[in-house]
This record gives C-alpha cells, structure tokens and sequence, in this order.
C-alpha cells in the first residue's frame, strides 16, 4: 500500500468541525518544521471554497482582491495563521486537559470581539434561525468570521471531552462517535499507516527473536 499524500486539493476535512479542520491545514503536528499547506492568499482562497466558507459571489471578489492587493492580503494571511496556531494551542491544551494560557485567551478574545461585531441572526417564518456575517469589507478577514464562530462554539457546547489528537499525525479532530472512542484523524490514512507501522515493529521484533536462537 502506498503512503498517502496530503495536498491542499486533497487534505481531509475529517476534523468534525470548521475550526478543527483550519487548524489541520499542516501536514503534520509533529513535524519540525511544520509543512504548512497555506502558503499564498490564493491557498486560501481554495482552502475556503473546500469549506464553504464563502459562497462563489464572495468567492469571485475575494479572488479579484487577492489579485489586486498583494501587500494587504499577505498581512491578512500571516494574521489567519496567527489565529490559527493560536486556536491549535488552545484546543491541544484542552486535549491535554490544561488551561489556555492567559495571553492566549486574551488573544482569542480580541479576535471573538472583531468577529461577533458583525454576528446577526435572522429567523424565518417557519422560525429557522440562520446566522449572516454584516461584514462591509471585502478583504480576507471575513473568512475569519465564521471560524471564530465554530471555535467559541466548540468551547462553549460541552464538546471539550470529545476533541481528540491523532497520534499519528497531530491532527486535532471533534469525536461524534457515541461511544467517544475514535482513535484516528481518519482511519484510512492515519487508522493504516499506525496498522502498516505497527506491522512491521512486530515482525521486526519476531526476526530479531529468531535471530536470538541457537
Ligand atoms: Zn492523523
């Protein structure tokens, strides 16, 4: 069997919840140095059409705007990422069942604060409550928006005993199972290369036995 590759075309979006897949947009926690799949505004862009983040109108802008603001969205996407690793800490401190740092909370607040300005909620006749983002500018923060939403939701839903690290790659991912007890990001990635990997330590082990015997 063939390892997998993660590309940004093809990561999997097994994290269960908006926020757990941004966090999961490197290819692997434990790799130093990190091997970070957004890169460019354009990454971006892609990784929010994969996530229906943004409907193709916005889609269509935000992709014009890239084009015509290089600088600008360069700064929009270091602080993206910066939200990013900020959410990664704080959710991993909660896998390891330890508080946030202080800064880090202050952190998130702030961008909470910038995110929830523009949070409006409609209700339909039939009394189905949607959430719509009043957001005038139309820069790559509004996709921002939406992932702060997700991230103060899985804090606050009583999820915290439900999200989960795979050990094999680091990702960080909401466990929906009713028994709680899913192991791996995604078992036909992650769930095979810890069996292959498992595998070939216990056949190395048994050569290494016979090897021992008289
Ligand atoms: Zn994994």
């Amino acid at each position: 069997m063939r390892p997998f590759i993660r590309t940004i075309e093809t990561l999997e979006l097994d994290g269960g919840t908006l926020c757990l897949n941004f966090v999961n947009t490197v290819r692997n926690r434990f790799e130093s140095p990190l091997y970070e799949f957004i890169v460019t505004p354009g990454d971006w862009l892609l990784w929010s059409h994969r996530t229906q983040i943004c409907d193709a109108s916005t889609e269509q802008q935000l992709s014009k705007y890239i084009s015509e603001n290089h600088d600008k969205t360069i700064r929009e996407l270091k602080r993206i990422i910066r939200v990013r690793e900020l959410l990664y800490r704080i959710f991993r401190n909660i896998v390891q069942k330890e508080p946030p740092l202080i800064e880090d909370i202050r952190f998130f607040n702030n961008e909470l604060s910038f995110s929830f300005r523009f949070l409006n909620i409609e209700i339909n006749e039939k009394l189905e409550t949607s959430s719509t983002w009043n957001y005038k500018e139309n820069d790559l923060l509004y996709t921002l928006l939406p992932i702060m939403k997700s991230a103060y939701e899985l804090l606050t839903y009583g999820l915290k005993d439900h999200i989960k690290e795979c050990s094999n790659c680091g990702w960080l991912y909401l466990d929906k199972s009713k028994s709680n007890s899913r192991v791996w990001c995604n078992m036909k990635t992650c769930g095979n290369t810890m069996k292959i990997k498992k595998y070939y330590e216990k056949n190395k082990i048994l050569v290494k036995k016979d090897k021992t015997l008289p």
